[in-house]
């Protein structure tokens, strides 16, 4: 079942479709080498996966 209302920009990721994620689940984790993240780009989908 695709995450209707997660909004992806990521059109490279082969779960991208139409804005949006087509993939069963996601993972997302802390990123930008920080434990405590405070803004979003410290954080990133690692479900993603090169169309
Ligand atoms: S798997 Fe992650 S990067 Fe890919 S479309 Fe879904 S939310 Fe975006």
């Amino acid at each position: 079942m695709a995450l209707d209302n997660v909004k992806c920009t990521v059109d490279s990721c082969k779960y991208w479709k139409s804005e949006h994620c087509n993939a069963s689940a996601i993972e997302v984790n802390v990123d930008a080498g920080v434990n405590d993240p405070n803004k979003a780009d410290m954080t990133n989908c690692h479900t993603f996966e090169r169309k």
